[in-house]
């Protein structure tokens, strides 16, 4: 699905934070990115929703060469980028509405409204996110969580093949985060999604990736990649392996520092 070769990437007049950096990404894998403060988490997010790229190598996503962002990548930020003046519904509504003016292929093809029918789509992604009681709710006087919900909700309602997540749980209390690791396991899982989660915490990279990417500073080379048999399982902080990962990983992390 997500194919990086030997991409080198840097921001102006600064070192490169990934050089010749190659990295594959099947179909219907779920991943999770962790590394230290500044390491290029977030860089490599917006690489492959083909915001930012590299300036050698390629990114190629299902085969294609990656030039500019693609309809069908849901990227969800840690902000939530919710219209503080439009509703719950109005803002689950938001990507819809975009699509429809600049068309499935991103181009300019106008059109108003939304359809009846989408609109039952609108309703049933409120409902399964557990917000249609809030639907008529500005972002202002609604949780964090449930913010992330609305953000959520407006992503899978697209239908994304690839789900990017930028810590989208860190400013969210630990039931709330929990919840919603648990809820955006499960929705991925239903669906033939592929998920690239960012996070700096080792629990939920061990919760959301079945793979994990340990990224460092000072410029990425050799992606460091573990397996992770524990994804979606919540914390089973009793097991020797699951302590085993995560000492690894916190190894991995303080090498990387
Ligand atoms: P992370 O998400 O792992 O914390 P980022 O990908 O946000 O790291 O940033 C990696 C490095 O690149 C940081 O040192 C950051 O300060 C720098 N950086 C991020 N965006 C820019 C930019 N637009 N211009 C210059 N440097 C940037
Ligand atoms: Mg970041």
């Amino acid at each position: 699905m997500i194919q990086l070769e030997r991409i080198t990437f840097h921001y102006e007049k600064h070192l490169p934070l990934f050089e010749e950096f190659s990295w594959q990404v099947a179909r219907g894998q779920s991943w999770a990115v962790i590394g230290p403060s500044g390491c290029g988490k977030s860089t490599l997010l917006y690489l492959l929703a083909g915001l930012q790229h590299p300036q050698q190598g390629t990114l190629r996503i299902n085969g294609e060469a990656l030039n500019a962002p693609r309809p069908s990548t849901g990227l969800i930020l840690q902000d939530y980028g919710l219209l503080p003046w439009s509703t719950v519904r109005q803002n689950v509504r938001l990507g819809l509405a975009l699509r429809k003016f600049y068309g499935p292929d991103g181009k300019h093809t106008p059109a108003a409204g939304v359809p009846p029918q989408q609109e039952k789509a609108v309703d049933q992604w409120l409902e399964r996110l557990g917000i249609a009681a809030i639907a008529e709710k500005f972002p202002g006087q609604i949780s964090g969580g449930q913010r992330q919900r609305t953000a959520i909700a407006r992503t899978l309602l697209l239908e994304p093949d690839l789900l990017l997540m930028d810590e989208p749980f860190a400013s969210l209390d630990t039931p709330t985060r929990e919840d919603l690791q648990q809820l955006v396991h499960t929705l991925a899982a239903e669906r033939p999604l592929t998920t690239v989660s960012v996070t700096h915490t080792i629990d939920e990279a061990l919760f959301l990736g079945e793979k994990i990417l340990v990224l460092k500073n000072g410029g990425n080379r050799a992606p460091l990649v573990l397996e992770n048999p524990f994804s979606g399982q919540g914390t089973q902080q009793s097991e020797p392996a699951y302590q085993a990962l995560t000492a690894r990983i916190r190894e991995a992390l303080r090498e990387s520092a």
